[in-house]
């Protein structure tokens, strides 16, 4: 059995109240290498007991010292682990490629986004102030900003660093504590990141670490009655029994739930400056994004030529091992690689205007499927309308802005759009008219953006993370009225 790279923590274990422990029924995961399928450790599965357990140290923890820790304390905590984190770029960036699968320089750029979130959070930790309201003769009336108490955070397997880092991070920066079930698919890096943040300083059971399953760990800690707010990010399904949980605790819920995010290409577009635009965000993380564009809405003037650039630009990529560094890995899973087939074949009645290629030497066992590119697709068609989580891209002709418009805002999600047009007027038109919680202009999803506010309408999801915003999402305003004549 090939072994994963020697750890500095014990991937077997929960980490709680600064601890690292068994779980309590003592059993563990398989942890599968998707470029291999080969089974490479295990991680411990954790269940309702273990949660009980950690959720009652984020409870302890958040009235004792982190409680009553100045907010620029808590930044220079935060700055600390952002530095931690760069200086184990290396060891980080493999860890997150081996486990997820994806290709060592984009798991490179997600260790230093989650070390971006880390600075940019740290920053604003003494930031957030409240506002004196004008009111009545003799009032003084203020507002303050308070931590919810126990966040609740489970995350998805695509970016764990990159979700964890704004999720985790924003939560921490507002005061919280926090509990995180990580997804059973690839957890390492959730684990590492907990590792560091103890090194970095902070208090015993302020973020507390329980692996396991979904229907297990997860759905015990979206319904535990302990937690004060939860964070969410993964598929409509599970978003939609953990809003219903939230709703019975009657406590706030953020859900990112992906999407089928359209760039829109006009006319007068520049086409070389969108081409590496148009296809990284469709096969980045080998299409495994929330924010994938997996639609690319193209006006007949520039159909074939962007249709052809594109095109050839799919027959240029390749597929291998996450290790080996090319543009496109493997999937996460077999059940994912299962998933995307099935879609693929519903495309059976459209024209493929390009795939990718799969290494000869990939390893039989991982879970490769070939970057694969539809033309001419109807908007109504399945692939043009469910999110599909593998690389694929649907292009779409339209004749003018009204039918773009239409078109894009045609399915039942919202998360990202982009416009591409020299046209000032056009730009601020369609991002006035664009249903989608970001809008891009000439750029699609540039540089992470850990300043940007990000969630989606619809399906999407709902609440914002990044930025300012996701520092009010996590925590609550308070209204302090005193009358004093
Ligand atoms: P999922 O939503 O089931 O899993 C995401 C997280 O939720 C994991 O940590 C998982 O353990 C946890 N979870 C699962 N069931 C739960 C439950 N009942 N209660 C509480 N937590 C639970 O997603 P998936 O099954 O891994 O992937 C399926 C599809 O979801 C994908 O094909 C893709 O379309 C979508 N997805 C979207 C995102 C995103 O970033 N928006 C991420 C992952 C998957």
């Amino acid at each position: 059995m090939k072994q994963l790279p020697d750890l500095w923590f014990d991937a077997t274990k929960c980490f709680i109240n600064g601890e690292w422990v068994a779980p309590i029924g003592g059993e563990q995961l398989a942890l599968t290498d998707p470029s291999t399928g080969a089974e490479i450790g295990s991680i411990a599965r954790g269940k309702s007991a273990d949660i009980d357990a950690a959720v009652a140290a984020a409870e302890d923890a958040r009235h004792g010292e982190w409680g009553r820790m100045p907010a620029f304390e808590k930044g220079r905590i935060l700055n600390r682990l952002g530095r931690l984190i760069l200086t184990k770029t290396e060891e980080l960036a493999r860890l997150e490629a081996i486990d997820v699968g994806k290709p060592l320089t984009q798991a490179r750029n997600d260790v230093i986004a989650m070390a971006r979130y880390m600075e940019f959070y740290a920053g604003a930790a003494d930031k957030v102030h409240g506002e004196t309201i004008p009111y009545l003769d003799g009032y003084t009336v203020y507002t303050m900003r308070e931590p919810h108490g126990v966040t609740g955070h489970i995350v998805p397997w695509n970016y764990p660093m990159q979700i964890i880092g704004r999720s985790v991070g924003g939560a921490l920066t507002m005061g919280n504590t926090c509990v995180l079930k990580p997804a059973e698919e690839a957890c390492l890096t959730a684990l590492a990141f907990a590792d560091l943040a103890r090194q970095a300083g902070l208090p015993k059971g302020v973020l507390n670490v329980v692996p396991g399953l979904g229907a297990e760990a997860g759905k015990s800690l979206s319904n535990h009655r302990g937690i004060h707010h939860m964070s969410f990010t993964g598929s409509v399904g599970t978003g939609q029994s953990i809003q219903s949980a939230a709703a019975q605790n009657v406590i706030p819920v953020t859900l990112e739930l992906g999407g089928k995010s359209p760039q829109l290409v006009f006319d007068d577009a520049d086409i070389d400056a969108a081409l590496p635009f148009l296809v990284n965000s469709g096969i980045q993380n080998a299409g495994q994004t929330c924010s994938a564009a997996s639609r690319i809405l193209v006006q007949r003037g520039v159909y074939d030529e962007v249709t052809s650039k594109m095109a050839a630009k799919y027959r240029e990529l390749q597929v291998g091992p996450a290790l080996q560094d090319l543009n496109v890995g493997p999937l996460i899973s077999a059940r994912q690689k299962d998933l995307v087939t099935g879609f693929l074949a519903q495309g059976n009645d459209l024209n493929i205007a390009a795939t990718g290629e799969i290494i000869a030497t990939a390893p039989a066992g991982g879970n490769y499927i070939a970057p694969t590119l539809y033309e001419d697709v109807a908007p109504d068609h399945p692939l043009a309308q469910n999110e599909i989580f593998g690389p694929v891209q649907t292009i779409i002709p339209f004749d003018d802005e009204a039918e773009a418009i239409q078109i894009a805002n045609g399915t039942d999600y919202g998360l990202v759009a982009s416009i591409w047009s020299q046209n000032g007027a056009r730009q601020f038109r369609l991002a006035k008219a664009l249903d989608a919680g970001q809008v891009f202009i000439n750029n699609y999803g540039a540089g992470g953006g850990v300043e940007l506010p990000f969630g989606g309408v619809g399906k999407s999801g709902h609440g914002r993370e990044k930025g300012f915003e996701a520092l009010y999402g996590f925590s609550k305003l308070k209204t302090v009225a005193a009358l004093h004549g």
